[in-house]
């Protein structure tokens, strides 16, 4: 008998499962609608200021506040939109107008 050297599937599956750590989940919940789902986050994620579903008009949301940039990230959960709004970069150098001239 040589199991080990060509395990059937079963086996393989079951060594696998040993393995694998806990999955972390977390609940997403659409600002408009209150629709929620529980998703395993990914690790690129930011953290989102809001959540809207992908179907929602962006004018259903909130306008951010001043000085700050929203951004979108599409793909979150099966049906979300991601909502950042981030400090603006501050526009350093401003043409003053004012040059040297000889
Ligand atoms: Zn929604």
């Amino acid at each position: 008998m040589a199991i080990d050297a060509d395990p059937p599937a079963w086996l393989v599956q079951s060594r696998a499962n040993r393995t694998g750590k806990k999955p972390v989940w977390i609940q997403l919940s659409c600002s408009v609608c209150g629709y929620s789902e529980a998703v395993r986050p990914k690790k690129w994620w930011p953290a989102f200021t809001y959540l809207s579903c992908d179907d929602h008009s962006p004018s259903d949301l909130p306008i951010e506040s001043a000085g700050l940039v929203r951004r979108e990230i599409d793909g979150i959960g099966s049906r979300f939109v991601g909502i950042v709004d981030e400090q603006a970069p501050s526009i350093a150098g401003e043409n003053q107008g004012e040059s040297d001239r000889m």
